[in-house]
């Protein structure tokens, strides 16, 4: 008999987790799948993660002393932010377009909608320096005095979120250079790792020779180790799916599924707009641009090579602990050279989110029309600068994007409190954007790795 490919065996997995939370809300076993199938989820996380930074690093340093001309990175490196930015700025704008058509936040009652606006205003009055974004008040008759619960987290939040704000613009460049590598690796700043890793490599290349022969040697054996530790975890992928989903799904669950279904009916329309937009970009976006630059390939080719990367970003919600999935999947499945995918995925798997950034579009005009707020074309362009923003920065972590929505939504003046009225469904629409933000970070490496030849020509 054939054997079953991984990724079925992964899309099994998922679906019995899935059914194992329905059954254990249903039953009430809510605490066993936390003292006993949860922890094994975590214990893939730490793994996949245990690998990342060490991987991250061997491979930048090995991609970009492979090159025997500086030159070809710099190309290497224009052409993937070039790409990583136009397709973040296409999901926003589609983002857009959906919330703007669909109005998730008109589906909701007009006295709820007007209770919340009301909240806003006393939430405006109450804050110095933040304006009515319409300028239009409710009369006396409409205001009812209202109160925000910020709660203990979110209050976190929005102080980091204050902190960042009063910063100078050029301080994410500053956070890029690590003072101390060794604290780089153990934060697991992958950016800071990566700038550490391409001066290495560019000081590997300018000194050259037998001089840096045995590290070469070194690192592709550890390259070589840290890719069968993957392969090992990943023949145990669909039991730790299971257990991760089950455990993740089966959290939000508790006891009540009836719960589950209440969230989900006030919060439907929104969930919907995001799904859309994700399905958008997966099968249609992301298709098109293989299309139009790999001609050469079909999407059916391009889609069974991602596959468990895929999976793997759908059960985790982390584009850092699916990395080193997606690096061999890019590299076995779809032949991407080592040299591109070493240094375009960890890059992607950091900035680059086109999930998370359409998300973040949808989910900031969603709760202004929750909160009857008309916002201008220009707020909406704002929207287009800081949700591009917000989402490089967001870490490739589950939730991070929805704690840099803060950002965004500051910068239209809105309330930040108010991303806890989608903190319900977050985690599930955060497994659906994370399997974008690892599609897209595939397709830009598998279109750079095609564009750029490994040499440059002498000019
Ligand atoms: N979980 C996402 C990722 O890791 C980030 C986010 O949108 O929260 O790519």
């Amino acid at each position: 008999m054939r054997k079953l490919a991984l990724h079925w065996k992964i899309v099994i997995a998922l679906v019995l987790g899935f059914a194992w939370a329905y059954i254990a809300a249903t039953f009430g076993w809510s605490s066993i799948t936390r003292d006993w199938i949860d922890p094994f989820g975590e214990i893939f996380l730490r793994l996949l993660k245990l690998i990342a930074v060490p991987l991250v690093a061997v491979s930048v340093m090995k991609g970009v002393a492979s090159l025997t001309d500086i030159r070809v990175l710099g190309k290497l490196g224009v052409r993937t932010l070039l790409l990583y930015l136009a397709t973040t700025v296409f999901a926003v704008g589609l983002g857009l377009g959906i919330v703007n058509v669909v109005q998730p936040g008109a589906h909701i009652s007009d006295d709820q909608r007007l209770k919340n606006r009301a909240q806003y205003e006393a939430w405006v009055d109450a804050t110095d320096g933040v304006e009515l974004i319409d300028g239009q008040r409710l009369s006396t008759g409409e205001l009812a005095v209202a109160t925000d619960t910020v709660d203990e987290a979110m209050s976190q939040r929005l102080e980091t979120a204050n902190k960042t704000a009063g910063q100078s613009p050029l301080q994410p460049l500053v956070d890029v250079v690590p003072e101390n590598v060794f604290g780089a690796f153990t934060d697991a700043a992958m950016l800071q790792i990566i700038a550490f890793a391409i001066l290495f490599g560019i000081s590997m290349v300018l000194i050259g020779g037998a001089q840096v022969e045995p590290i070469l040697k070194l690192m592709d054996s550890i390259d070589v180790v840290l890719l069968k530790m993957v392969g090992i975890i990943m023949d145990a992928a669909p039991f730790f799916v299971f257990c991760l989903v089950a455990g993740k799904v089966g959290g939000l669950a508790g006891d009540d599924v009836n719960g589950i279904a209440a969230v989900f009916e006030s919060l439907g329309w929104y969930s919907l707009c995001v799904v859309l937009g994700l399905v958008l970009m997966t099968f249609v976006v992301y298709p098109l641009l293989m299309k139009l630059f790999r001609p050469d390939k079909s999407i059916g080719w391009f889609f069974k090579g991602i596959a468990p990367a895929q999976m793997l970003a759908f059960s985790s919600s982390s584009s850092a602990a699916t990395l080193p999935v997606t690096m061999e999947c890019v590299n076995e499945n779809l032949g991407v050279s080592k040299r591109t995918s070493g240094f375009v995925l960890p890059i992607g798997a950091t900035v680059n989110m086109d999930g998370t950034s359409l998300y973040q579009a949808i989910a900031v005009v969603f709760l202004a029309q929750f909160h009857m707020v008309d916002l201008s074309l220009g707020q909406q362009v704002t929207i287009v600068l800081t949700a591009t923003l917000a989402s490089i920065g967001a870490a490739a972590v589950p939730s991070a994007g929805l704690v840099t929505m803060i950002l965004v939504m500051q910068s239209v003046g809105l309330n930040p409190a108010w991303i806890s009225f989608i903190v319900p469904v977050d985690r599930l629409l955060d497994m659906g954007r994370t399997v974008v933000n690892v599609t897209g970070d595939s397709v830009v490496s598998t279109v750079v790795d095609r564009w750029t030849p490994t040499e440059v020509p002498r000019s």
